[in-house]
């Protein structure tokens, strides 16, 4: 075993950690936790510490951890067969099982899955996808994107561009230009306090409307959005905004993407956010929740009506050029597989709704009142807290006082809980794991 002060030094010396403040690393003001274990909706670190993980991670530990069934998974395929690749028409038993049971989960206008190891990168490969298709039908001005501020879609260059958080695109030079961005449907910071939720919808459904019309339909591609916003600030949307959205894209011939990488497999108490939101995506981005984060996964689930464009594409262009090394791995499969089937086994999507409902009303009704909590909202296992000055008067705290990294560095400190404090705003997030028990409910609440 490394002694602790060998293995921080280490740290400082060579470790870049990705979304950090690296100069406040470097003067040893951020913790460096070593996390050494987990178990259930707990994770250990090297002190003994023991945390109630009320983020699941990054909201990605659906199932909770140290579930041996699916460690058990990723051993054997390891030991058996640790890497094919699936280029040109190879594969392996783990990837095509998983292929089939996505697609007996996924809406039934749904046709194949493409596998990739990130949502980053899943998102990457629908953009190609949906340029590629509208190249092969001879429509080669048809490549505009539009995305939601406060959507979050990923860190590359085109997935960072449709991420609309200003901390994503600062010095990077992003947004790229095939990106639009629109707003989002975030009612509780509506533009009028007076506004009702319909006519809120109405607004923002008319912004993009007229963002189509000056752009013209004929150069936009597609839409892309989350179930519910996550890393914006966790945000269900109003009643009636999806099938708004959904009516003006269908009207202009606008292909919908679903990014459901936090919402997919079960996170709302339904197995995915486009059934409970009655969304009709051409495509549907899945991570997370694919494999519960026990091995990188991730899948574009393409529609039938896509699929058959490119299927047919390739007759006159040949093979579809894009592919990554480690797409379908074997070893990622087989935890996939395993996680659906525990899923399933311990009927986790129907606990995720239930439990999170409870701890989303349990939430509400502890701090109804607060003179500092402007809203609690939330959906399935998803719950946020929107931290205000004045609650009476919907004034905001500034930027630079970081009110919701202090109260949930508070938590960690005084309750061991780990809350995230969400990037933009002063929004504390949770996203248990769904294996939550009401009684770890009460104690994220207290
Ligand atoms: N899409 C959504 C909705 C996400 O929440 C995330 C990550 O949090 C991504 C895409 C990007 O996934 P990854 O971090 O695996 O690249």
């Amino acid at each position: 075993m490394l002694r602790n002060d060998q293995l921080d030094q280490w740290d400082r010396d060579s470790f870049f950690h990705p979304s950090t403040h690296l100069a406040e690393f470097a003067r040893g003001n951020l913790p460096q936790r070593v996390v050494t274990g987990g178990s259930g909706c707990y994770i250990q670190d090297r002190d003994g510490t023991r945390l109630l993980d009320a983020f699941a991670g990054l909201y990605c530990v659906n199932v909770g951890y140290g579930r041996s069934e699916i460690a058990d998974a990723i051993a054997e395929q390891a030991k058996e067969l640790a890497y094919y690749h699936a280029y040109m028409g190879h594969g392996t038993e783990a990837s095509i099982t998983l292929a089939k049971m996505i697609l007996d989960r996924a809406p039934s206008h749904m046709s194949r899955v493409y596998f990739g190891l990130s949502g980053s990168d899943a998102n990457e490969t629908n953009i190609k996808l949906v340029w590629y298709a509208n190249n092969i039908l001879g429509r080669p001005e048809k490549k505009k994107i539009i995305s939601r501020w406060r959507g979050y879609h990923g860190s590359g260059l085109v997935t960072g561009s449709l991420t609309g958080l200003e901390l994503f695109h600062k010095k990077f030079d992003l947004p790229l230009p095939p990106v639009l961005h629109t707003q989002a449907p975030y009612y509780f910071r509506r533009p009028d306090r007076s506004m009702s939720e319909a006519d809120f919808v109405t607004h923002c459904v008319t912004e993009l409307e007229q963002l189509i019309e000056t752009q013209g339909a004929d150069t936009i591609a597609a839409f892309i959005g989350e179930p519910v916003l996550g890393t914006g600030g966790i945000v269900p949307p109003p009643d009636g905004y999806w099938p708004a959205i959904q009516a003006v894209l269908d009207k202009h011939d606008i292909l919908l993407i679903a990014d459901e990488v936090v919402t997919g497999f079960g996170r709302l108490g339904s197995m995915f956010g486009s059934d409970h939101y009655g969304m009709r995506p051409d495509i549907m981005t899945i991570a997370k929740g694919l494999t519960s984060a026990y091995a990188p996964l991730s899948g574009s689930i393409i529609s039938e009506k896509l699929w058959s464009v490119l299927e047919q594409g390739t007759d006159e262009n040949g093979p579809i050029g894009h592919g990554w090394t480690y797409s379908a791995h074997p070893v990622s499969a087989a935890a996939g597989v395993a996680n659906l089937q525990l899923i399933d086994a311990q009927d986790l999507v129907a606990q995720a709704g239930a439990v999170g409902a409870y701890l989303n009303a349990a939430m509400a009704d502890a701090l109804k009142g607060h003179p500092h909590v402007g809203e609690v909202r939330g959906e399935g296992m998803l719950c946020a807290v929107e931290l205000v000055r004045d609650a009476d008067a919907s004034v905001f705290f500034g930027a630079d006082e970081k009110v919701g990294p202090r109260v949930a560095a508070h938590m960690l400190e005084h309750a061991k809980v780990i809350a995230r404090a969400m990037p933009q705003g002063d929004i504390l997030g949770f996203a248990p794991p769904f294996c939550l028990t009401k009684g770890q409910a009460d104690e994220i609440v207290a």
